[in-house]
């Protein structure tokens, strides 16, 4: 992917600037209840800030379908980056029309403005050219930091950028170099990690990473389907009968790639994922009739981290168990400090491996974590994502 131009490339003085951003955040009891993504803006709303832009923000939340609906109004986000900036916020209850306009015309320089969620108009994911159009009446200059959504076409994503000069902003830009270097120039010998319940996730993925890997750890309940693919019993645990022809296709390919593929040697197994009255840990050809593989055992964690050790950059998606239960965690925290004690460039794409890095402890040890789940597999499965091809080329 070529670079883009950002926001440091075009004069925004005195200008209404639009920036799409991803204040798509947990709401509880009419307050954000995770302000991640909000505080992941900041750095480009405070330099258009400082440089006298009139800072126009719009995004999504949740899914009203293409109409107004209260519980999906931004008016808490406008109360959390009001904090944030400490500055006031408009928030304007619409996203296109008079009354944005309005209010727009009443801003100062470094002012900022927030616009109602964009998805109460059926036109932004259809990306209607109409919506589109009305959107970028509001503004000069279209800025797109929202990761989260650039794998998605629309309007305020993709189509706006047609009738206005379109960049990224600083969170843009840091996930387009991260992710880019991954792909591109990764340094060597460059190991990916592969986890998550289903193989169908994250075929795209593993496809386009098995021509530039070294090494190519799998974990998590894909594992199991490959496991199975080489012939052995894995009891109850997730299986994806139609897709284990494929496993084999893809361990030939890393044969014929050179590509060293690492499945788990021993696991944590049990009765019951919610209720387990049994839990061991056997090696992967030992697991017992009906039980579940839930997580990799100690020697594998061991033997996965001794890779990442080794590393020059690390690649990480999807959990190695079911981490959302303490008993089937281990596996996925042995290896998020795996990542977090290595000198190698270490990426972690997926919005569950975000959550497990964060739930370890150790994410100011990442090099980077993006924060686009859905956005980031695409990206990684080398796929153009219509929200930065739409940006303008440095
Ligand atoms: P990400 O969001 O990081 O891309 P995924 O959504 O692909 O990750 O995978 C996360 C899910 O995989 C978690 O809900 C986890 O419980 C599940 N999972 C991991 N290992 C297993 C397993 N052995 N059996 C069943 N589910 C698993
Ligand atoms: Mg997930």
């Amino acid at each position: 992917m070529l670079p883009k131009k950002t926001v440091k490339d075009v004069d925004v003085k005195g200008k209404r600037v639009l920036v799409r951003v991803d204040f798509n955040v947990p709401l509880k009891d009419g307050e954000v209840a995770d302000d991640t993504r909000i505080i992941a803006a900041l750095p480009t709303i405070k330099y258009l800030m400082r440089q006298g832009a009139r800072v126009i923000l719009a995004s999504h939340l949740g899914r009203p379908k293409g109409q107004v609906k209260e519980e999906f109004r931004l008016d808490p986000v406008a109360q959390r980056l009001s904090d944030l900036l400490e500055k006031e916020v408009t928030k304007v209850d619409d996203c296109i029309g008079e009354e944005p306009k309005k209010a727009i015309s009443q801003m100062q320089e470094g002012d900022v403005l927030l616009l109602e969620n964009v998805r109460f108009y059926a036109g932004e994911k259809e990306n209607d050219p109409q919506f589109a159009k009305e959107l970028a009446e509001l503004a000069d200059l279209y800025v797109n930091d929202a990761f989260g959504t650039a794998h998605r076409a629309h309007a305020s994503t993709a189509g706006v950028a047609e009738y206005l000069p379109a960049v990224a902003g600083f969170l843009m830009q840091k996930e387009l170099e991260m992710l880019g270097q991954v792909l591109e120039s990764p340094q060597k010998p460059f190991v990916a990690i592969i986890g998550g319940a289903k193989v169908s996730d994250k075929i795209g993925v593993i496809e386009n990473l098995l021509d530039r890997v070294d090494t190519l750890i799998i974990g998590g309940g894909m594992a199991n389907t490959f496991l199975k693919a080489k012939g052995m019993d894995v009891g109850r645990s997730l299986v994806e009968e139609d897709k284990i022809g494929l496993a084999q296709e893809l361990m030939q390919k890393a044969a014929e790639n050179k590509v060293q593929l690492t499945l788990p040697m021993d696991a944590v197994v049990a009765d019951s994922i919610e209720s387990p009255t049994n839990i061991k840990t056997v090696p992967v050809n030992g697991v017992p009739a009906g039980y579940m593989i839930l997580d990799i055992g100690p020697q594998t964690a061991k033997q996965f981290a001794d890779l990442v050790k080794k590393a020059g950059t690390v690649v990480w998606n999807g959990p190695m168990g079911v981490f959302e239960q303490d008993a089937f965690a281990k596996g996925t925290e042995q290896v998020a400090r795996a990542l977090a004690n290595s000198d190698a460039v270490s990426v972690v794409g997926g919005g569950d491996s975000a959550a497990a890095v964060k739930k370890t402890g150790v994410t100011e040890r990442i090099t980077h974590i993006s924060t686009g789940g859905g956005a980031s597999l695409k990206f990684l499965e080398g796929k153009e994502l219509p929200g930065i091809t739409a940006l303008e080329d440095a």
